[in-house]
């Protein structure tokens, strides 16, 4: 059933439902008729079977059938802090990471990340969140993963909450292994990850990072880029604390 995010206005089983907002999909990208089906989410943790009863071109009608808790949502909260990086490469890891079960992107911008200045990131946030929502329609997420403002790198470092981890490149061989830190203590609720731009993290910043009470960890001996470190962590995060494998 085609899933699509629809929070407002509040939706109740047995009520009627304006889906003009969607009349455009519905009818001429997915070619669906009256009586078909769909799913509407709330963005509060709630699904409802909803009966298309009348689609045009512009205007849509539903049917709602019933209410149910919502499913596809991870048991832990990730945001990911990722420098911002080329345009096709920070899209890719934001589809990507929905998928994965990111609740939250933070754009971040260090003294290497070559895409600035912030205004320039803030333009394509329409299409990032477009991006987002596709994605969480698609794969299934009970919830909406948000999309913040761009952040310096020491506002990042304070934003951040829960289990905060930075893959650091330039750890030597007795370096914390992500799979490690992840299996220490208590499962947190949430989790943070930072990762650097194609450039690096720098020593200062590391260790700003480090002094704030952020772990830095490592992802092996190869250098990963950082979209696929991102993707990478995101996965073992994914897999140690939530709900992947
Ligand atoms: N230009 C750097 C690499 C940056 S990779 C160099 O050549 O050394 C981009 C980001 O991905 C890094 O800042 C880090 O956050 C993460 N990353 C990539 N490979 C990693 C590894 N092996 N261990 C930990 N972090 C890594």
């Amino acid at each position: 059933m085609h899933r699509f995010f629809l929070p407002h206005p509040p939706i109740a089983p047995g009520q009627s439902v304006d889906l003009a907002a969607l009349a455009h999909q519905l009818y001429s990208v997915l070619r669906l008729s009256p009586g078909d089906s769909i799913l509407l989410l709330d963005d509060t943790g709630y699904a409802y079977p909803t009966e298309i009863v009348q689609l045009a071109r512009s205007n849509a009608q539903g049917h709602v059938l019933e209410k149910q808790a919502a499913t596809g949502e991870p048991p832990i909260h990730l945001s990911l802090y990722l420098c911002a990086l080329k345009a096709d490469k920070f899209e890719w890891v934001l589809q990507k990471g929905v998928e994965i079960g990111v609740s939250r992107f933070v754009p971040v911008i260090s003294s290497r990340t070559i895409v600035r200045p912030a205004e320039k990131i803030s333009r394509k946030y329409d299409r990032w969140q477009a991006i987002i929502r596709e994605a969480a329609e698609q794969c299934g997420r009970g919830r909406l993963p948000t999309l913040a403002e761009p952040l310096g790198w020491s506002a990042a470092l304070a934003d951040a909450t829960g289990l905060r981890l930075m893959p650091w490149e330039a750890l030597g061989g007795e370096a914390l292994p992500l799979g490690a830190a992840l299996t220490r203590g208590q499962s947190p609720a949430a989790c943070s990850l930072l990762v650097g731009p194609e450039g690096g993290i720098d020593d200062a910043e590391a260790a700003d990072a480090v002094a704030a009470g952020w772990l830095a960890v490592t992802l092996g001996p190869r250098i990963l880029r950082a979209e696929t470190a991102a993707l990478t962590a995101a996965g073992l995060i994914m897999h140690r604390l939530g709900d992947l494998g």
